[in-house]
């Protein structure tokens, strides 16, 4: 696909790469999660939600154009009927170095040893406690053990790595940081803590839920020597190993404008809008030329191009936590 070097590459106006894809392959979800969705949460209709032919071709389009990494998200990407047939189309697409999936685990012991073989090397399983009452409680429904179980499959199907996404909330696991990162020394495995990003209108209120990473690193340090990384992943991660061990630390600071300068990265919706940012509004829906061009990807490729032109030079979160910086919730952007 991409052998040839002179092979178009996505260039934004900030003269930044994008070289990175995330995809959300479904709005729907096994979980409410208190931070990600709200109860009673619609939707969208069956026939507005891209087929998973179409996430493959856009995956290929992407690839090559020169992405080199591409994360399945959703909503809950493994709920989808079918979601493995993707992974196996796209998993060994040349040119594609990375296919990674980022998941709530309730699937995982049914489907880790599948994904490993389509060609999955990292997974990121979302995991805010290790307490049964409170999961159910941040995720209104889940089961903890079951995602346990989750875990404890995807150790046994040997992916490259395995991180666990944390989001810690003021008043309800706050105090599991040290309990979350011992759990993951544990098993051998990577930790990354996400601040609660203002994103849709939720049923708490965000300022008073809201725990800083500086607050979490602060505490961790009282317990491990950490030693700082200078790894990137072009995000708004910083990280920070575990000396003895093989864990690493992470802290995803969204509310940080640090990292926007070397973002490499966009964001595909479940019914195919690519939006430059995760915290602003600039977007193009892809849906209509997937659609009225089925067998030419000439002009998804050019309107991919031409939409480098409003990838934004940050975002735009606002301090005042409790409006949302965009109305979209992070199951509807794909996490
Ligand atoms: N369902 C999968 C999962 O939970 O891992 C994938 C999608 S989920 C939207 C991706 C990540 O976004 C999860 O780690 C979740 O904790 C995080 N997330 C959701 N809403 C968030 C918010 N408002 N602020 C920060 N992180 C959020
Ligand atoms: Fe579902 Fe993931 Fe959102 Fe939780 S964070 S509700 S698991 S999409």
């Amino acid at each position: 696909m991409n052998h040839n070097p002179n092979a178009p590459a996505l260039i934004d106006g900030f003269g930044r790469r994008v070289d990175y894809i995330r995809l959300s392959i479904t709005d729907r979800c096994d979980f409410r999660c208190v931070y990600c969705m709200s109860e009673d949460v619609q939707f969208l209709p069956r026939d507005e939600v891209l087929s998973l032919e179409e996430c493959s071709r856009l995956v290929k389009v992407f690839v090559s154009l020169g992405v080199k990494k591409v994360r399945i998200t959703g909503g809950e990407p493994l709920v989808r009927k079918g979601a493995l047939w993707l992974f196996n189309e796209i998993g060994h697409l040349p040119g594609l170095n990375e296919l990674v999936v980022t998941t709530n685990g309730s699937q995982l012991e049914y489907q880790a040893s599948a994904l490993k073989q389509a060609g999955v090397r990292r997974i990121n399983i979302s995991l805010d406690t290790l307490d049964e009452a409170r999961f159910r409680q941040i995720t209104r429904v889940g089961e903890l053990s079951k995602v346990l179980r989750g875990i404890t499959t995807a150790k046994q199907a040997r992916f490259e790595k395995i991180k666990l996404n944390t989001v810690l909330m003021r008043g309800i696991n706050d105090d599991e940081a040290i309990p979350l990162v011992a759990f993951a020394i544990e098993h051998g495995l990577d930790i990354s803590f996400i601040e609660e990003m203002p994103l849709g209108h939720v049923n708490h209120s965000r300022d008073s839920s809201f725990v800083s990473n500086e607050g979490t690193l602060k505490l961790l340090r009282s317990r491990y020597d950490l030693i700082g990384s200078v790894e990137s992943t072009g995000g708004p991660a910083r990280y920070w190993r575990v000396p003895n061990t093989n864990t690493k630390i992470g802290f995803i600071s969204p509310h940080s404008h640090n990292f926007c300068e070397s973002c490499n990265r966009v964001r595909i919706t479940s019914k195919g809008e690519l939006y430059l940012c995760l915290g602003q509004e600039h977007m193009v829906n892809l849906a209509p030329l997937l659609r009225q061009f089925p067998d030419d990807d000439l002009p998804l490729k050019e309107a991919i191009i031409n939409s480098m032109h409003i990838k934004p030079k940050g975002h735009d979160f606002k301090p005042e936590r409790n409006e949302p910086a965009v109305i979209r919730f992070m199951s509807h952007t794909g996490g």
